[in-house]
Formats: structure tokens, sequence, C-alpha cells
């Protein structure tokens, strides 16, 4: 191997992909509940993605950001059209720097907007922010910081709860950052009133609130945005994952315009094929949402989610999260990295979610079919677990 060793990698590796289903170099198929880890959104081969990608790869991959990119600009224009309301983007390759990005920009709102410069960003406990210096320290975790990489930036500071973060807010504090359903912290959804509580207090003293979407945004939680469903609007948010359907991109949302030429940039984002790839992902998941099928199939899926938990109590405690962003808590003692190895021999693809819960972030256009198949294999792969 020539690779770093940064991933501890499944002995598997797939060839190609139609719909939910992965096939790998011997043609065995595997039910994909995890697609990609919720990239995938539309699943693959999606036909409107290849002739989006295929017709740009034809003319131009790639020109500078110091020149105009038609797509770029209209996936800026699409996402404010689905959220509702006037944002300007900027467009980099991966969720990290869509947070960095995010970060920058709350530093400077900080520094030009009260007498004396604002910088301190508040995050969650349990929070996942990217593996970036400053959004490793933006991460709420202390197993994120160990003493090899230090010394982090200063800056951030962590609090558990909702009602924590929102009580100690402090002179230094420029905003918060949080997931509004944490995707590594196990799928842990905030409630809405305490979300509500801390947006209004930010307002009220004119800070920012900026909601990291990385993996719970592009209809993953059943509409474009989180914040949609908890009543909200966002100063900031940041996108990744599912907004390229497959293709790397990231992007940094904000309600206001706060950078000049100068403040901030990025070689290779918002490039041709990433944002034709993007603007074809998100309008085909309008769609599908406004023809009822998001809703019709995450119902489906849920249902299948259920059932599991029903008939395995002794694995099982329940199931958390929204929509298509699901978790299925352990009981305790219960061997998560077992689980989903026994899946992964029964040919199902499963992903876990901090030390005790299952995640499941399948494509959002997951075939009955697909879902009914790949829940026998699952139930299989538990069956064995327990003898
Ligand atoms: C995955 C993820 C990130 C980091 O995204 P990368 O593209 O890996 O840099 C940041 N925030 C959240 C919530 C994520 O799920």
């Amino acid at each position: 191997m020539y690779l770093m060793n940064t991933y501890a990698r499944a002995d598997v590796g797939f060839k190609f992909g139609r719909g939910a289903t992965l096939f790998d170099e011997r043609g065995r198929d595997y039910i994909d509940f995890a697609a990609g880890i919720g990239v995938n959104a539309l699943g693959y081969a999606n036909k409107k993605i290849i002739s989006a990608v295929t017709k740009q790869a034809q003319n131009l991959l790639h020109t500078s950001n110091i020149y105009h990119i038609k797509p770029q600009e209209k996936l800026a224009k699409e996402i404010s059209k689905q959220l509702g309301y006037k944002t300007y983007a900027f467009f980099c390759n991966s969720g990290a720097e869509a947070n960095e990005c995010a970060i920058k920009l709350a530093r400077k709102y900080g520094a030009r907007n009260f007498k004396e410069k604002k910088y301190e960003i508040i995050s969650l406990g349990s929070s996942f922010h990217g593996r970036t210096l400053a959004t490793l320290q933006a991460t709420g975790q202390d197993k994120f910081h160990p003493e090899i990489f230090a010394p982090y930036m200063d800056g951030f500071k962590f609090f558990d709860t909702i009602e924590e973060a929102t009580k100690n807010i402090s002179d230094k504090t420029v905003g918060v950052m949080i997931e509004l359903v944490q995707g590594e912290g196990g799928i842990k959804a905030f409630e809405k009133e305490a979300v509500k509580k801390l947006a209004k207090t930010l307002k009220e003293r004119k800070l920012l609130l900026i909601t990291d979407e990385v993996q719970c945004g592009v209809y993953r939680t059943g509409e474009f945005v989180t914040s949609k469903i908890y009543g909200i609007k966002p100063d900031v948010i940041t996108f990744a994952k599912a907004l390229g359907g497959g293709v790397g991109i990231g992007a940094c949302v904000s309600r206001k315009d706060v950078f000049e030429p100068g403040d901030h940039g990025s070689t290779f984002g918002g490039n041709f094929l990433a944002t034709a790839s993007g603007l074809a992902t998100l309008k085909e998941l309008k769609r599908l949402k406004k023809e009822g099928k998001l809703d019709e199939i995450s119902a489906k899926f849920n249902e299948h989610l259920d059932e599991l938990v029903k008939k395995f109590p002794k694995i099982f405690v329940k199931k958390q999260g929204i929509g298509m962003m699901l978790g299925l808590v352990l009981q305790e003692g219960v061997d998560l990295a077992k689980i989903i190895r026994l899946a992964l021999k029964n040919r199902v693809l499963v992903l876990r979610s901090g030390t005790k819960t299952l995640r499941f972030l399948p494509p959002l256009n997951i075939s009955k079919k697909e879902m009914k198949e790949g829940f026998g294999r699952l139930a299989k792969a538990l069956g064995e677990y327990e003898i």
C-alpha cells in the first residue's frame, strides 16, 4: 500500500453502483444505507447527474474564480431560492472548508461591528465540524484535541447543552456554531424550543447563529435545510456532503455579505463540474420533494426501522433522528463494530455514530424493493449477532 494510514478500511471495494445498490469487484451486490457518509443523496448513476456532469465535462472543467463561472452563480441563486430568503454563497470543496469560511466570516463581522472586537465561537459538546486545525478546535469533543497536534487555535469554547451555550455567551462571543442534528455525535436532534431561544438571544445581541448543515442539510431531514424544520433563519449555513450529488463541493451561505476581495478564496471552490452537478442535484431533489416522493420514502424507511427495534429489543433501545438521518441506540454492552461487520458480511452497508449508535443515511430516493432487501439482510445479520 502506498496510502497513508488514516482510515480503518473494511475489506471491500466497489466497482459501480445503480440506485441504492453498490457492486464489488466480483459483481456481488450491497444495499447501501450509508450513501458514502450521506453524500449520494440521489444514489448511484442518477441520470440527471450523469447528464449534467458529462455535458459540463465536454465544455469546461475549470477556470479561475477571477472570472465569472455561470453554474456557480446559478447554484448560489438556487440555494437562496430553496431557502426562501436572500443569501450570499462562497463555494469551497469540503465541509471543513465551509466551516473555516464561516469562522473567518464571523471573526470579520466581530471585528467590524462592535466597539471591542468579538471573536469567540461557541460550539456544542459531541459536535463535529471538520478535520482542519480550526474546525478541530470548533469540534466540541476532547478526543479530537490530542496533545500531539497542539498548539491549537484560541477563540473556541464548547458547552454540553444549548441552555449552557446560551447562558455562557460572553463579551467576546461573536457566534454559536451548531449541528441541529449531530451526525457524528450519536444522531442527536436538539430540542426545538432551546434552539429557538438561542436564536432569539443571538439576534437580540446582534451575534451570529451558524448552523453546520454539512450532514443534516440538503433534504436529509425532509426539508432543504434542517433549520426550516426548527423554524429559524440562521445567519450562516454551511453545506457539503450531499450538495454535489457525489462530486466534492462545500458552501458557506450567509445572509450578510461580509467579505471583500482578498479576504478569502479557493482555487477549486465552485468549479464548473462541481456546481453543475450541485445544480442538477438540488433541482432533482426539489422535484422529488414537491411530488411527495421524499416524504413517502422517508416514512417507509422509518417504518422498517421501527419494526427492527421492536424485533431486536436485546440489541436496540430506540430510534432517534429526523427524516432520513436516523440512528438506533444500542443497549449497554452491545458491540457496534461487530454489528457493522455482520451487516457487511450480509451485504448491507450501515455506519456508526459515536460509540453506541447505529447510523442510517440512505440515498433519499432508495426504492421500496431495495429497502425491503436491505432490511431483510440486516435482520439476518442481527439474528447472527444474537446467537
Ligand atoms: C462531515 C462533516 C464535516 C466535515 O466535512 P468534510 O467534507 O469531511 O471536511 C463537518 N461538519 C459536519 C456536521 C459533518 O458531518
